[in-house]
């Protein structure tokens, strides 16, 4: 079987956009709206002749009522099922209490993460993903999920992690 590569984070973080571009087409589906990818959906993924498969999810949103509860079993699945977890923050928005929780969740799977710092669409969002470190997860990787900004290194990460 290959390498399960699992895509998590707050809704509207940029996740599926994120999936569509390491897919190289528009499979995930992205919405304006947060909360939009209740589920796991697996696609077929490949960088640098390698091989996986990259599971996106409906992400954590551990904090409000409702899809809440759906949403996050959804996300801790896919973990449980995961070798390796790119969690994506929106580095323009910061870490939230949410995502600080994730991190929480994330750190008890003791599954290898690879921090995505989404949105740095130009140069000058780098400093908003240097924040990031005080997730302790290691090295924030700068990306622009919409354009391909540093996408080519995350996954370099991505794959040493898998
Ligand atoms: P998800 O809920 O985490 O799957 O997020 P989506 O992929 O659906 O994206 C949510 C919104 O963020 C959409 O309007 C995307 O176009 C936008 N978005 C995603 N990635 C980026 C990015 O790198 N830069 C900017 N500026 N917007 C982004
Ligand atoms: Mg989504």
């Amino acid at each position: 079987p290959l390498p399960v590569l699992a895509v998590v984070g707050r809704p509207n973080v940029g996740k599926s956009t994120l999936v569509n571009r390491i897919l190289g087409r528009r499979e995930a589906v992205v919405e304006d709206k947060p909360g939009v990818t209740r589920d796991r959906v697996s696609y077929p993924g490949e960088w640098s002749g390698r091989e996986f498969t990259l599971v996106d999810t409906g992400g954590w949103e551990v904090d409000v009522a409702g899809i809440e509860s759906k949403v996050a079993e959804q996300a801790e699945v896919a973990v449980a099922l995961a070798d390796a977890v790119l969690f994506v923050v929106d580095a323009t928005v910061g870490a939230t209490s949410t995502d600080e929780r994730v991190v929480e969740l994330l750190r008890r799977s003791g599954k290898p993460v690879v921090l995505c710092a989404n949105k740095v669409d130009g140069p000058s969002g780098e400093a908003d993903a240097a924040y990031l470190w005080a997730l302790g997860l290691g090295q924030p990787h700068p990306i622009s999920a919409l354009h391909g900004r540093g996408t080519g290194d995350l996954l370099d990460a991505a794959m040493k992690a898998l």
